[in-house]
């Protein structure tokens, strides 16, 4: 199970329009000074990182990605135009690399965030610019510089908002397909298939959000460094915990009490963030609670049945109230 999300591609900048050579031309003034204007620039390529992005294996269709070229200058002193820069979007949260190097190009921590990867060629001056006090009719021009081009890889530093933890059974895997198979639309996805364990979730129309089943956590695989540590990395953009316990653990106080000091084992940013507390298998009878004086008290906040589908989207409201999303339009 990889919970890698990458692409690699290529990028190619605009190169710059040429400058022009040219001389002004009228009636009754047989030679005109040279009026050639410059080239445009060519359109960069710009990587975006956008919120609302939640995978990167899109952009694996496309394998290279261009920029247009500027225009060349004109006559009368008219500029070529610049072309538009190409701008990426891609998921809050990518680290960029020079496919070829390895080095890192760019780290795209915060939404809106921009990395110009590859610039687009200067236009080259027009025969106007090369006018000195020994050439005053110079045919001369620069033709555009070339844009840059560059292989790069993207990886995606972390791929859960939500990070799903529990004790093995507690319904983790059922709750994420519950919610994965809600939506038909997921099954594009190719995390739904490729990668169990995360689930996409779509919120209203634009909005999703992936949850992520945090494995290893009270199954021994903290100490365990291997798998911990993997997926250490990923659960660096997980702004929240939901924690299951089911319906049928009899001791469910400590149950939690455990958990939370797993989480802190596994990682300090994991144990400090916002959590909810879900009891899972709703639609089953809880067994008589036990009395141990030392218990701590358990608050749920939200009960639900991945099996019948009680409460399921109301926890979706939830999460993603917890996560600041709004919603716009019906799914
Ligand atoms: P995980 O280990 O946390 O991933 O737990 P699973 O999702 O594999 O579920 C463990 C067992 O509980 C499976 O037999 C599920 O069918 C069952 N289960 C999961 N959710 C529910 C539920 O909402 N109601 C009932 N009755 N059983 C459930
Ligand atoms: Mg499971």
């Amino acid at each position: 199970m990889r919970f890698i999300d990458e692409a690699i591609i290529s990028v190619s900048a605009g190169n710059g329009g040429p400058g022009a050579a040219t001389f002004f031309r009228a009636p009754f003034i047989p030679k005109g000074g040279p009026d050639g204007g410059d080239g445009g620039r060519g359109g960069s390529i710009i990587l975006k990182a956008n919120s609302q992005v939640s995978t990167l294996s899109d952009l694996n269709n496309r394998r290279l990605i261009r920029a247009k070229n500027g225009s060349p200058g004109g006559g009368n002193r008219k500029s070529g135009r610049n072309a538009k820069d190409v701008v990426v979007d891609i998921p809050v949260g990518t680290v960029v690399y020079n496919a070829k190097t390895g080095d890192i190009l760019a780290d795209l921590v915060n939404p809106a965030q921009e990395v110009v990867v590859a610039k687009g060629g200067k236009g080259g001056h027009g025969n106007m610019k090369f006018v000195s006090a020994r050439n005053r009719t110079p045919r001369k021009f620069e033709p555009g510089r070339p844009g840059e081009y560059i292989r790069i890889r993207m990886e995606m530093k972390s791929l859960a908002d939500v990070g799903l933890v529990g004790r093995p059974n507690a319904g983790k895997s059922t709750l994420l397909s519950a919610l994965t198979r809600a939506n038909p639309r997921i099954a594009d996805y190719p995390f739904s298939t490729l990668r169990p364990g995360l689930g996409v979730v779509p919120y209203g129309i634009y909005q999703r959000f992936v949850i992520a089943d945090i494995p290893g956590l009270a199954e021994g695989a903290v100490e365990g460094k291997g798998l911990g540590h993997r997926f250490l990395r990923h659960i660096e953009r997980t702004r929240l915990v939901v924690i299951l316990i089911e319906t049928l653990d009899p001791d469910y106080h400590n149950t939690l009490k455990k958990l939370v000091t797993d989480m802190s084992e596994f990682s300090d940013k994991l144990a400090g963030l916002p959590r909810i507390i879900v009891r899972s298998k709703a639609d089953l009878d809880p067994p008589p609670d036990t009395d141990d004086e030392n218990k701590t008290e358990v608050k749920f906040e939200h009960h639900i049945s991945a099996v019948t589908g009680d409460g399921l989207p109301k926890l979706v409201d939830m999460i993603a109230e917890k996560l600041g999303l709004e919603k716009e339009g019906e799914y």
